[in-house]
């Protein structure tokens, strides 16, 4: 088989695969870069995020203050030497996106406008109404193509990392007009994949965010880090799951129970402000406490009977109401339009009259493929950046903003240090990467293609799946049902062998890759049930009903999932504290 080969390979075409690929050509525009990604880069979910990204912009704030509120928001499991990095190398990314078109809305004065979100004591999120994730990957989009050594492979799919003499050298990929499977060899690979919200069924991600780079690495033989660390985002869609940003909360919108009552402040957020006098700014209400705290009172709520039943297409179901309508018609078409026409078009309601019905809904990976600073696993040759790693910053629990800005920081870190690896690698071996993806070729022929008659269906396995996560590791979790949904996992993954697909064309077969994609997602499911098992103590988004304190003697520590060819084997490693000791977490107080 030929070998197309490339100093760096990309895996990912979203918001950190695409600012690695620029930060490759601000290295040295000399060098090859072959980005791969499975749909069109536009098509990535970094384009659907909707609140913002924040960096320190505004007087009144400081590097310090972000970094404090990253390491109390994660429940100080964060690395302090990566927030660090996270936190001072934020604003200069913003600007350079600034510089190549992203339009930040401005204040009157025509400085950067940012606005509050969730667990920051300051405002520092930056903004593009309420579709800066579209006009983030716009604007890098279109950087990149101003380098003429970054070949994509658009809708290229990849199966394995291909490796000789202890290092990655590659990737093989299904191209998915033609169904030939290609070998591409790269001196070093980053992997920038995105996230895994699909192994749970209620989610705000992309069908196509199915854990595929956290898989790859994992079979490779790198620890999937934190991984039982799972957000859930406290206002999703009924039905849906389509995601009412936090921004909506950050402009002043309140959450009310069934009784019409601001219930946040019987959780240790805060007191209520008027929400109508105008001088009182919203930022330190509870509304924007932390985004597994507000979960967490959801379900609280729910247990006292407080939440208001919902008829749905799908039965009934338990949601609160996000009321924006003290804003006022033209602040809400102002800052957050398109809550608006997400509300009228998926609830059947204008919020500018009505509550939105709202209800917690899984939307973000916390734990990912363990990295260092840099981005560098620990198979020489790997890197990873954005949702698919952990480097870690997010630590129990992300705040809202920070993604964006980390897959920016550190998809240009990962690139430089692939830069530098690659100097120091400078040979492949392409007979051995050939005979690899060869071999993988006749792997999915055997599997997908002459194997048939199996009994079980894709469809079959992703409910039970997406069913086992829900109720056995969701926002709250017991040593019985995480036990019941390790066991669970163990037996899906053995009848996923039987699953056989009745498409066998080549071109955009899509159940082909949807099948690859549940093995993806089983391999990552199995990765954040099990860290969730061994974790006995509540941090963060992860809540122990048997264990309910946080317990730092014993686990104020990273997990290491490893796979092996049966249970996943846990491991530990010491958490990075440089500068802020462990303190509890307390929030809505006055600085
Ligand atoms: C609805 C929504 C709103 C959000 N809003 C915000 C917000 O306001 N602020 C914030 O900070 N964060 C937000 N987030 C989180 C944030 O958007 C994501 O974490 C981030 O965009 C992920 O970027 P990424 O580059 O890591 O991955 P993605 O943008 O998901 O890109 C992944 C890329 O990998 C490619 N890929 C995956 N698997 C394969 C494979 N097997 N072969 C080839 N290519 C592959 C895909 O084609 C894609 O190009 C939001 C998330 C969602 C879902």
């Amino acid at each position: 088989m030929d070998l197309q080969s490339h100093d760096i390979l990309i895996v990912g075409g979203g918001g950190a695969g695409l600012r690695a690929a620029i930060a490759i050509g601000e290295e040295n525009p000399r060098l090859s870069v072959g980005v791969i990604s499975k749909v069109y880069p536009m098509r990535s979910h970094t384009v659907s995020a909707e609140g913002g990204a924040a960096a320190v912009i505004k007087p009144n704030d400081s590097l310090d203050d972000h970094a404090k509120d990253t390491i109390a928001g994660g429940d100080w499991l964060p690395d302090q030497d990566a927030v660090w990095a996270f936190v001072s190398e934020a604003p200069k990314e913003m600007v350079l996106l600034e510089h190549w078109g992203c339009p930040w809305n401005r204040e009157p004065d025509g400085s950067v406008a940012v606005r509050p979100f969730g667990g920051m004591q300051n405002e520092r999120t930056w903004f593009a109404a309420d579709k800066t994730g579209f006009h983030m990957l716009h604007a890098l989009f279109q950087t990149s193509l101003k380098y003429n050594n970054v070949t994509r492979y658009d809708e290229w799919f990849a199966l394995k990392l291909l490796q000789d003499d202890g290092r990655v050298q590659g990737v093989a990929a299904l191209e998915l007009r033609t169904g030939a499977i290609r070998a591409l060899g790269g001196k070093a690979t980053i992997l920038c994949t995105g996230g895994a919200g699909r192994i749970f069924p209620f989610t705000t991600n992309a069908a196509i965010k199915s854990g595929d780079g956290m898989a790859l690495a994992y079979r490779a033989g790198v620890p999937m880090k934190d991984m039982e660390f799972v957000q859930y985002h406290p206002t999703g869609l009924p039905g849906t799951g389509i995601l009412i940003t936090e921004a909506a909360r950050g402009e002043g919108g309140i959450l009310v129970n069934k009784d019409g009552y601001r219930y946040l402040q019987d959780y240790n957020l805060g007191q209520p402000l008027d929400v109508h006098d105008p001088k009182h700014p919203q930022k330190k209400t509870m509304e924007l406490g932390p985004r597994d705290r507000l979960s967490q009172a959801f379900m609280k709520e729910l247990d006292k009977g407080k939440t208001v039943k919902l008829e749905t297409a799908a039965g009934v179901v338990d949601v609160v109401h996000l009321d924006v309508r003290h804003l006022g018609e033209k602040k809400i078409m102002k800052k957050i339009p398109f809550v608006r026409e997400l509300a009228k078009n998926y609830a059947g309601i204008d919020p500018v009259h009505q509550p939105i019905p709202v209800r917690p809904v899984v939307h973000y990976m916390m734990g990912g493929v363990s990295t260092d600073i840099d981005g560098a696993t620990s198979v020489p040759g790997l890197f990873a950046a954005g949702e698919c790693a952990c480097v870690s910053i997010n630590g129990a629990n992300r705040l809202g903003s920070n993604s964006l800005t980390e897959l920016l920081v550190f998809g240009a870190r990962s690139a430089r240090s692939a830069v530098k690896f690659a100097a120091d690698h400078p040979n492949i071996n392409a007979a051995a990467l050939s005979g690899q993806a060869a071999d993988e070729q006749r792997a999915i022929v055997q599997r997908w293609f002459q194997g048939g008659g199996g009994k079980e269906t894709l469809a079959g396995i992703r409910l039970e799946m997406n069913t086992t996560m829900e109720t056995g590791c969701g926002i709250y979790r017991t040593e019985a049902s995480l036990q019941t949904t390790c066991n669970k996992l163990r037996e899906l993954k053995e009848r996923f062998k039987q699953v056989s697909i009745s498409d066998k064309s080549n071109s955009f077969n899509t159940e082909l890759t949807t099948a690859i994609e549940l093995g993806y997602l089983l391999d990552a499911a199995e990765a954040v049930a099990f860290s969730a098992l061994a974790r006995k103590e509540s941090r963060g988004s992860h809540q122990r009903v048997d264990f309910p304190a946080r317990n730092d003697q014993e686990y104020l520590r990273h997990s290491l999932a490893f796979r092996t060819d049966g249970d996943p084997r846990i491991e530990y490693k010491d958490v990075v504290i440089t500068k802020w000791p462990p303190a509890e977490r307390v929030y809505g107080q006055t600085k």
